[in-house]
């Protein structure tokens, strides 16, 4: 793709700070006091910044044209493509870096930027072992792949990352999954257009630092008995789940009704970086369910590049 310039243009320095409400809603969140920033890089992109170190969870700023939003879906046979220039861009500006990068499956609109990513940045990357024979396929550095099943605790300099066994939404009337399957690691064929790209499995992850913690998922389904105990001050939660009983009242009781419920995976990802649109209504729902399962809640929708301390 060869639209770097034009995107970079969109994103002066000044349009990148703010952390702005999307549609109606109550005001903005209150922040909070601790030393974690998130950044929202679209669909389920976030940036964890605590102190001098930074995490990224399925980082896809590429977003290629694949039809998804229509009523005829994405095309499968849509190539997949890296759009360098772009991310080259936010690297040497210093806008954007990584010490690690956690993979929630295999899906185009999140693992596809990361070989490259993991290139330039040295990141670690944790994913499945699915995960990571489509990242090494695609070019990532073997040795920053780390493999994870669900069930790590793990502590580094200055923060640490929970792994949990999740589950990928269900869509449609039969509750399926899109492109479902798995791949060994042993496997090396070069995956080329997005069906290539299997589920996977499917991980949650918990990033605790700087006196908070938030809990990533990337796929709108869990696993209840996972998440027994689990307390994030912020839980970053996709629309839909409209097949999953009770998705967002039961998952809210689960997790102690956290303070901050951060809205993700809402935007039509046929748009570029910097222009978030909700594309059916999922954010209103999602709104709605928030408020009427933990009222106590602040409901946190950012821009593409806003920011939120909780
Ligand atoms: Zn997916």
């Amino acid at each position: 793709m060869d639209t770097g310039l034009s995107r970079r243009g969109l994103f002066g320095a000044g349009a990148a700070a703010a952390a702005i409400l999307v549609g109606a809603g109550p005001a903005a969140a209150s922040p909070g006091t601790s030393r974690m920033t998130l950044r929202w890089w679209g669909n389920n992109g976030w940036e964890v910044r605590v102190e001098d170190k930074t995490i990224l969870i399925d980082p896809w700023l590429t977003r290629f044209k694949t039809g998804t939003y229509t009523p005829a879906g994405a095309d499968p046979q849509t190539p997949l493509s890296v759009n360098r220039e772009l991310i080259d861009g936010y690297l040497d500006r210093g806008e954007l870096r990584a010490d690690h990068i956690l993979v929630t499956h295999g899906h185009y609109d999140h693992l596809s930027d990361v070989p490259y990513l993991a290139k330039r940045t040295g990141a670690t990357v944790f994913g499945t072992e699915t995960h990571l024979s489509l990242m090494a396929a695609l070019g990532a550095p073997e040795d920053q792949l780390a493999v994870a099943s669900g069930g790590e605790d793990l502590t580094f300099d200055g923060y640490s990352i929970r792994i949990f066994r999740s589950l990928h939404s269900a869509t449609g009337p039969r509750a399926r999954v899109p492109f479902p399957g798995s791949r060994p690691l042993s496997r090396r064929d070069r995956p080329r257009v997005i069906e290539d790209l299997v589920e996977g499995g499917t991980l949650a992850y918990q990033v605790t630092g700087g006196g908070a913690s938030v809990l990533n998922f990337g796929g709108s389904n869990y696993i209840e008995s996972e998440l027994a105990g689990v307390r994030p001050d912020v839980v970053c939660l996709p629309v839909g789940g409209a097949k999953v009983t009770q998705y967002v009242p039961r998952l809210l009781r689960t997790l102690g009704n956290p303070r901050y419920v951060a809205a993700t995976h809402w935007d039509d990802f046929d748009l570029p970086l910097g222009q978030a649109h909700d594309p059916n209504g999922g954010l209103d729902t999602l709104r709605e369910a928030v408020t009427a399962a933990s009222p106590a809640s602040e409901f946190v929708v950012l821009d593409h590049l806003g920011t939120f301390v909780p």
